[in-house]
């Protein structure tokens, strides 16, 4: 029977070794990290002090999967159809999946590699987080995306009093407009954390983060979220751009070797959500099965989890020469942009209240007949229906 192997145990890996056991096929998954799979989308609980194992995926071992954790993959040789591990031991294979993922982007600045410099990507990050994360303790975040903001809320919850620095003149600026992110930010000042932006960040001491301008932010902590880079290294002698290049089926450029989730680039595009990256797995795991399913990217939605503090967005923000409909209430702190090219919604944002994020999720790509009742949500529309 034809052995399958997935190396890497993220959300991906996991989904791709579950569906390919379904299937009936024989696959072992390897992963680098210990401990079981875990869902790295709900690290924020861990850092706001619930337990790892909250997280835990399936034990892959109960769906007769054979898993094997700490085992880094430093080379495939393809010739005798081997994977190395870093250890010098071998795995044999017929067919592999890479589902190898990101890592989080240390920044090439003066002092990133100091013990308090920190990044947010992985249960072992979360737990040094939380050992230096005290009352009062200073804390400094670099990057205001998703991340950013998810772990300057997390540590603010810790005590700590946190300054994000950005580098981009509003937050979350790949996926808000500028007024959603002005609302965004009052919300987040409200909560005491302070922000810096544009800021160019210069180097980083043992005691603070030194801007270009000489500006001196005091902190004991700094958390470096500033995008993410796919781990390609197992794709030598494949194409590889940004992440290993997959065709349709998944395949690279060596046909019994398929890549998904973050470490593979589809049509020029590199996922960094984890919908897309599970929705890989399942169609990777169909062709193994030999089902010929092409993957079809789905349409993204993000969301900022931060209790307490509902922010949404879908599809195409601020588009050049769309039409905007932007509704504000600054007393309750509520933004909604949507978007409309030719009458046909292409991008939503929800700020402060993202309780119709599902039925704008369902307009995108429709015809929209009455604006005003689009802006104003689900009820309206359909008495206006
Ligand atoms: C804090 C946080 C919050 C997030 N929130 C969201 C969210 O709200 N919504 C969303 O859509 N996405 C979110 N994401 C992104 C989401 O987690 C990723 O899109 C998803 O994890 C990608 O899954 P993956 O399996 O492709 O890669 P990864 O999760 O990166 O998993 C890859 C695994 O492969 C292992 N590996 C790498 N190289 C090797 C090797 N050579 N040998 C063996 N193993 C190896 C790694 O150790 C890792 O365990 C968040 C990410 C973080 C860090």
């Amino acid at each position: 029977m034809t052995q399958i192997l997935v190396i890497g145990a993220g959300p991906a890996g996991a989904r791709c070794a579950q569906a390919c056991a379904e299937r009936g096929l024989r696959v072992k998954l390897v992963g680098a990290e210990p401990g079981l799979p875990y869902d790295r989308v709900a690290l924020g609980k861990v850092l706001g002090g619930a337990a790892p194992s909250v997280l835990a995926l399936p034990d892959p071992a109960a769906r007769g999967i054979r898993y094997q954790p700490d085992t880094r993959i430093t080379r495939l040789d393809r010739a005798a159809r081997h994977a190395i591990t870093a250890d010098g031991g071998s795995l044999a294979y017929d067919r592999v999946v890479l589902a190898t993922g990101s890592h989080a982007w240390r920044l090439p600045l003066p002092g990133a590699d100091q013990p308090h410099v920190l990044l947010y990507r992985t249960l072992a990050d979360v737990a040094a987080m939380r050992a230096l994360a005290r009352a009062s303790v200073p804390a400094v975040v670099i990057g205001g995306g998703l991340l950013g903001l998810e772990a300057a809320a997390g540590l603010a919850a810790l005590g700590c009093a946190v300054t994000v620095l950005h580098a981009m003149p509003w937050l979350m600026e790949r996926q808000l407009n500028a007024e959603a992110a002005a609302t965004l930010r009052r919300h987040l000042e409200a909560r005491g954390l302070r922000f810096v932006m544009p800021a160019a960040t210069a180097a980083i001491e043992p005691d603070a983060v030194v801007l270009k301008d000489g500006t001196r932010i005091l902190a004991d902590i700094v958390v470096l979220a500033v995008g993410v880079r796919p781990n390609v290294a197992l794709g030598d002698g494949l194409a590889v751009k940004r992440g290993i290049i997959v065709d349709d089926y998944l395949r690279s450029t060596d046909p019994d070797i398929l890549a998904i989730g973050e470490c593979a680039e589809h049509h020029g595009q590199v996922c960094g959500l984890v919908t897309p990256a599970l929705a890989m797995a399942d169609v990777a795991a169909a062709n193994l099965a030999g089902v010929p399913i092409r993957y079809v990217p789905p349409t993204l939605s993000a969301t900022l989890k931060i209790a307490g503090l509902p922010v949404w967005s879908l599809g195409e923000i601020a588009p050049e020469g769309a039409e905007p409909i932007t509704v504000e209430d600054a007393d309750y702190g509520e933004y909604r942009g949507l978007w409309l090219r030719d009458g046909v919604l292409v991008g939503a944002v929800l700020c402060g209240d993202a309780a119709d994020s599902g039925f704008y999720q369902g307009m995108l790509g429709r015809p929209i007949g009455d604006r005003a009742a689009l802006a104003l949500g689900p009820a309206w529309h359909k008495a206006a229906a």
